[in-house]
């Protein structure tokens, strides 16, 4: 990519800001100085440096992604730091948190400050690295929590190798108490999932090949429930929730106190997909937990709506074409999520007229930065100029060969949406416009809590 000097001030005009975490929700503009937010003021307000007209479009707090996986190290033939990061600005988003389910896992101290290296040097965005629960990924001994928290980490995962024992997971809550911080649960309990390759049920049953029980999420909670109990302090986020079995078990537990927190995010195929999608688009349909019944994309969609499930993130997770050619049964599991979110969460929940544009980027904006602590989610004038900015109504038609990641294997592929990110400001800097990445903007670590802002850049 070339390096461009990009404008160090310029104006925002003509857009409407919405701005969740403080309820601003008006027509206004919005100035970009030295990677800072200079000001928010009425329409027409002297602008500063260059005018940039987005009249129509939305400006919002850059879009925060709690659940990506940039797949290094070792896996980088799927994604890269740099690649995943691309298809992360293409998609609005300007904060992601990367998993830990790399080849070596990101369970150590030494490892978090590898990796943030190549993020140093990479990264299009903030990435926030997420570590993981067990030493090598193994769930034979757990993590030093303690000392992954201290050099940045804002939190610990079982994402992709979900623990399996009541006591480990009594463990973990001990651990992580007086820490404020929610473990981030991948509920899966493997004796109910198996081999299975997609949800059982009557279509697996169709294409002849084994499938996983969707009570293995309900029941994987009720495991972290008892683990819960008794203890002082036990915060907890479920990740990629998708069945309604375990939407029923939230509200019971939510009733019962049984935790300090308790948290859901969903994914958009959860709630626009069926295991019926695994038909039409076989291994690229494939994900863990896997796509459901009709039923359960239903209470999916309708906690989303209703707010129980607060945040919405993509479990990105790409794959390559060879290896999502290898079959259903074969495959890894995964799909790709950053490029179509915005697009999906529009089409689906905005333009259905079921939420309104402030009550959705609340989901993409200071819920999940709020969840762990990000230095993200909202618009303050003299804070890091993070931005996103939306199109609400471009109509467009997914097309994985336009994707920055390197990842193909979405189920969304030919669908047609309405909504998409028009541009995307990192640190002060316009990085995306219409779809082309322009030149990449110096991301310093998040361990330093923000990125370069005023510093730095201008020198
Ligand atoms: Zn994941």
């Amino acid at each position: 990519m070339s390096r461009q000097p990009a404008p160090l001030a310029f104006t925002l005009t003509g857009g409407h800001v919405i701005d969740p975490a403080s309820g601003r929700d008006e027509i206004a503009d919005l100035a970009v100085q030295n990677g800072k937010i200079a000001w928010i003021k009425p329409p027409g307000s002297p602008a500063v440096g260059e005018t940039v007209r987005v009249d129509g479009l939305v400006i919002c707090p850059g879009l925060v992604d709690i659940h990506v996986h940039l797949r290094e190290p070792g896996f980088s033939h799927k994604e890269t730091v740099a690649t995943g990061t691309q298809a992360a600005v293409a998609g609005g988003f300007t904060s992601v948190c990367c998993m830990p389910n790399t080849d070596p896992a990101l369970d150590r101290p030494e490892r978090i400050r590898q990796i943030r290296e190549t993020i140093t040097q990479d990264a299009w965005c903030n990435v926030h690295v997420l570590a993981t629960a067990t030493v090598d990924n193994q769930r034979r001994e757990l993590s030093d929590f303690a000392g992954l928290l201290a050099v940045g980490c804002p939190g610990i995962t079982d994402d992709a190798v979900p623990l399996q024992t009541v006591a480990q997971m009594r463990t973990v809550f001990q651990r992580l108490g007086g820490t404020g911080r929610p473990f981030l649960a991948h509920l899966e309990l493997e004796e109910l999932s198996g081999d299975g390759v997609m949800t059982k049920g009557p279509v697996s049953e169709q294409l002849g090949v084994a499938g996983q029980e969707a009570r293995s999420e309900a029941e994987a909670l009720r495991c972290w429930a008892q683990a819960a109990a008794g203890l002082d302090e036990a915060r907890l986020h479920l990740l990629h929730l998708s069945t309604a079995q375990a939407v029923g078990e939230l509200h019971r537990l939510w009733e019962a106190g049984t935790f300090t927190s308790l948290t859901a995010e969903t994914a958009p195929q959860y709630f626009c997909l069926t295991d019926e999608a695994v038909l039409r688009f076989g291994a690229n349909a494939k994900t863990n937990p896997p796509l459901r019944s009709e039923a359960d994309r239903a209470a999916i969609r309708q906690s989303v709506v209703s707010g129980d499930i607060s945040i919405i993130a993509t479990d990105h997770a790409p794959h390559t074409p060879d290896e999502k050619a290898a079959g259903l049964d074969d495959a890894p599991f995964g799909l790709i999520g950053l490029e179509t979110c915005v697009g999906l969460v529009l089409t689906h929940l905005y333009h259905s007229g079921d939420l309104s544009l402030p009550e959705i980027l609340a989901k993409l904006t200071w819920h999940p930065a709020r969840l762990l602590g990000l230095p993200a989610g909202a618009l303050q004038s003299g804070g890091t100029a993070n931005i996103t900015i939306i199109d609400p109504n471009k109509h467009w038609i997914v097309d994985p060969d336009q994707f920055y990641s390197k990842g193909r294997n979405t189920p969304f592929a030919g669908s047609p949406l309405r909504g998409r990110p028009w541009g995307t400001i990192v640190c002060g800097q316009l990085v995306m416009r219409e779809g082309e990445l322009l030149a990449r903007a110096e991301v310093t670590p998040p361990a330093q809590r923000s990125c370069a802002g005023g510093g730095t850049q201008e020198q």
